[in-house]
């Protein structure tokens, strides 16, 4: 039962709630990822945008477009990283599955830019892993994604 899970970011100032059961939850070893968090790979989970509330510190949360077509939203207090969100997804928003108050209500089910992970962080469980986007990724545009 994930409808109306909520989280926050490590300071508090920021919290959150889901209006709906979030999907597409993978693992992401890209290099942003990696940069964005200070650790070997990120795991993000998938709701409509309108379904990711925030219920306080709106006006603390920060921006930083981390690719071409990407961005991420942070707590500008603690620097907790909240969300991705793509151009070419447009009606959905990706956040971090560490965030929520209880992360175990979420499992990850693939990893992602699996080639760009750091040698020493091999994931040890059985789950698909791809070297860039999974390619049946909603709206992934055509040619070259360098990462995510
Ligand atoms: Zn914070
Ligand atoms: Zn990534």
């Amino acid at each position: 039962m994930m409808t109306g899970a909520t989280g926050s970011c490590a300071c508090g100032a920021v919290r959150y709630r889901l209006l709906s059961e979030p999907f597409d939850t993978g693992w992401c070893h890209c290099r942003n990822c990696q940069l964005t968090s200070g650790a070997p790979a990120m795991v993000f989970s998938t709701v409509p945008r309108d379904d990711y509330r925030i219920e306080s510190g709106q006006d603390l949360i920060g921006r930083h477009e981390s690719s071409s077509f990407g961005a991420r939203r942070f707590c500008s207090e603690c620097g907790t990283p909240l969300t991705f969100e793509t151009n070419f997804q447009p009606d959905t928003i990706d956040f971090t599955v560490a965030t929520l108050n209880d992360p175990s209500s979420v499992t990850p089910g693939f990893h992602i830019f699996y080639g760009s992970r750091i040698p020493w962080a091999e994931a040890s469980d059985t789950l698909p892993r791809h070297d860039k986007f999974r390619p049946d990724t909603r709206g992934l545009p055509d040619g070259e994604v360098p990462q995510c």
